[in-house]
């Protein structure tokens, strides 16, 4: 049988939550026993979001294979079993430097490089690419971002125009729209939506499901208006009401309307039984905790929603799990000095985490909160960044190195406790060029990190220049440290924790890029089993 597609677009606003729509859909179509591959086209130039401010686009997600990519790869992680490498995220950066480096190389010699048929035709091998990941992929998601309407995403809607045209039979569109309440005329408005699918109609895309982003459920008269208006089936307009506690809910939400079935049927799909039973016992459980934890995080993207994704999220599947209900209090790491008493800027909470991050604003307040976990024995959490906070803070505090520093803030540091990757001092172009991906780390038994994972050998992703410095870990271990993790068969630090602490621990590497609802990432899991102890 040959593959299917099924095309996301977004119409009238950005921000609608078409990532999460598209990975719920997919979830739905995943537990029916089919299986999908996601790819998530970015209209934007750079190459990828490595190189992006976090306030600009929040989370970079990096995949096994080391691609620095969209966040909506994390949805796709979290919420399917997709595969996911540097094939589930392309940029038109990447469509154009392919394009234009095999103009260079003479490829298309004698003729006119043109968006339409160059661009596009990257554009189509791209989506054939993402389907050829695993083997025996039925369904392609590919999600395109943006908003229809916009210049920079038309040679993406061109692409899926002509793909669509060629596969006439294999591929759907769904255009997910906003269906907004008007507080003064006290109803809802469709011309928004009406708008967006003409937009969508001029340049020659139908689509087939129109899914509709509200704050409450839709009546059948709104429904039939859109349907009417927009050309399409009365049963193929969907709610996609605001949930009540937590996004996890949207995959039931869309099963309870049936449109896994119906894009099963559009596209001619043989499905099997669906049992959502473990999903809906996981999403029970955040709506129904049964006792509370609080975490404390201090980072300096903190106000950004999105910066700290996946760590939220990792949180939210370790509390499930442990049934806590999760309190994040979160602290923006430059407004915590020292002649504010630290204790009273972060105080409250069962425990701390400290996210990954880049450059010299805010990392003093990260190395006070060390240090108040460290003293009065709260639990902490170094994921990256905060990893070098903790071998920071040890050093100056209990080994008295008082300028100790990593290198990225102090170049000229007496103590560089963390400093560049040999690896890294050559580099000199920034993107793309960080120690990224999978690595294999090797756990030492008896120690906090091995009773979380249970077993030796863990595999996690990296995005950093900067490392423990080895020359101090002699002293570290005479003072109460253990490096628990270590890059196998080299002695790169991975994970350092403290003896004599219920739980300081800090890892180089990612942990909340493989952390799932239904499987909780060990470590988080360890942190919050930490913290509830604690209370
Ligand atoms: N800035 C640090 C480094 O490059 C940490 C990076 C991170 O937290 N992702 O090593």
């Amino acid at each position: 049988m040959s593959i299917k597609y099924v095309f996301i677009t977004g119409g009238v606003l950005s921000s609608l939550g078409k990532g999460l729509a598209s990975a719920s859909i997919a979830n739905l179509l995943e537990n029916r026993g089919i299986k999908i591959a996601i790819i998530k086209l970015d209209p934007y130039l750079n190459i990828d979001p490595g190189t992006m401010s976090p306030f600009q686009h929040g989370e970079v997600y990096v995949t096994d294979d080391g691609a620095e990519t969209d966040l909506d790869l994390g949805h796709y992680y979290r919420f399917t079993n997709s595969p996911l490498s540097k094939a589930s995220n392309t940029t038109t950066g990447q469509v154009y430097d392919s394009v234009i480096k095999r103009e260079r190389k003479g490829d298309y010699l004698g003729k006119t490089v043109q968006v339409i048929p160059h661009i596009t035709d990257e554009i189509k091998n791209r989506i054939l690419n993402c389907s050829k990941q695993e083997k025996n992929i039925q369904v392609v998601f590919v999600e395109i971002g943006g908003t229809v309407g916009d210049i920079e995403s038309l040679p993406f809607l061109e692409a899926i125009r002509q793909f669509r045209n060629e596969r006439e039979d294999d591929c759907i569109n769904i255009h997910l729209t906003y269906v907004p309440y008007i507080k003064a005329a006290g109803e809802v408005k469709t011309k928004p939506t009406q708008h967006s699918v003409g937009m969508l109609r001029e340049i020659g895309i139908i689509p087939d499901i129109i899914l509709c982003r509200c704050e409450n459920p839709l009546s059948k008269e709104q429904k039939d208006k859109i349907s009417l208006f927009c050309n399409v089936s009365k049963n193929s307009v969907f709610d996609a009401v605001d949930v009540d506690h937590t996004i996890y809910e949207v995959p039931l939400l869309f099963h309870e309307q049936k449109l896994d079935l119906l894009i099963c049927d559009l596209l001619k799909l043989k499905c099997g039984a669906i049992n959502m039973q473990k999903w809906e016992k996981m999403v029970s459980s955040i709506i129904n905790p049964k006792r509370k934890v609080k975490i404390g995080i201090v980072g300096k993207y903190i106000d950004h929603q999105d910066a700290y994704k996946s760590i939220f999220e990792s949180l939210v599947h370790a509390a499930a799990y442990l049934n806590a209900e999760l309190e994040i209090k979160k602290f923006e790491s430059d407004k915590i000095v020292k002649n504010n008493s630290v204790a009273s800027s972060i105080k409250g909470c069962d425990g701390y985490l400290i996210p990954g991050g880049f450059g010299e604003r805010g990392l003093d307040g990260k190395v006070l909160s060390a240090k108040y976990a460290r003293e009065k024995k709260l639990p902490y959490f170094g994921i990256c960044l905060g990893m070098q906070v903790l071998a920071i803070e040890f050093a100056q505090n209990v080994l008295k190195l008082k300028d100790a520093n990593s290198t990225e803030i102090d170049q000229d540091t007496k103590n560089p406790v963390i400093s560049l990757l040999e690896e890294q001092k050559e580099v000199e172009k920034l993107g793309g060029t960080m120690r990224l991906g999978a690595y294999l780390c090797e756990l030492k038994p008896n120690t906090k990190a091995y009773k979380a994972y249970k077993k030796k050998i863990i595999f996690e992703r990296h995005r950093h220049r900067f490392e423990f410095n080895n020359e101090y870990k002699k002293a570290f271990e005479e003072n109460g440290a253990i490096f628990s993790g270590t890059l196998k068969g080299d002695s790169l630090c991975e994970i350092i924790e403290l003896k004599n602490h219920p739980f300081m621990l800090g890892v180089q590497f990612h942990p909340e890029f493989k952390s799932k609802p239904l499987e909780p990432h060990p470590l988080f899991v360890a942190f919050l089993e930490a913290c509830l102890k604690k209370k």
